[in-house]
């Protein structure tokens, strides 16, 4: 986990050199101190999000469901409104900039887009870990079906 954080925190400050200005590290002095810059804190946040990021309304289906008797399923579905569909719970922007360690104007002004960055950054693996599987088990199901 903390190799993964610290992995992750190289491609965070990787992200966007080019812009230095809206980088800089807007800690308060002395945070420094302790070893965490908001790269760091970042990443560590992301991952940590990452890894529980369940929709507390729908836990990640995405889809909802309304028991209805009328209905010939007995219930309708619905697009969950809590995460807008995406199966991942918000977090406030206050909560994100208290774990960055950061005043919230300076979060959003600074940092909001770069963590959502992130956090995209953290579904790629995500996809690549999947297709990799699905590459390894292709064979096997090809071999199925020919027999
Ligand atoms: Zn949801």
């Amino acid at each position: 986990m903390d190799r993964a954080v610290a992995l992750l925190t190289k491609r965070v400050r990787a992200l966007g050199p080019k812009r230095r200005t809206g980088l800089r590290d807007h800690s308060p002095a002395g945070s420094r101190e302790l070893g965490a810059d908001v790269f760091t804190l970042m990443a560590r946040r992301a991952v940590w999000e990452w890894l529980g990021d369940r929709c507390g309304e729908c836990h990640g289906a995405i889809v909802g469901e309304i028991q209805d008797a009328t209905h010939p399923l007995g219930g309708r579905l619905f697009c969950c409104i809590a995460c807008g569909g995406t199966g991942r719970r918000r977090y406030p922007d206050a909560e994100r900039a208290g774990a960055l360690r950061l005043p919230v104007e300076v979060y959003r002004r600074n940092w909001a887009r770069q963590f959502a960055a992130v956090l995209a950054m953290l579904d790629r693996f995500d996809g690549d870990t999947e297709r990799r599987v699905r590459q390894q088990l292709a064979p096997v199901a090809q071999s199925k079906n020919v027999a």
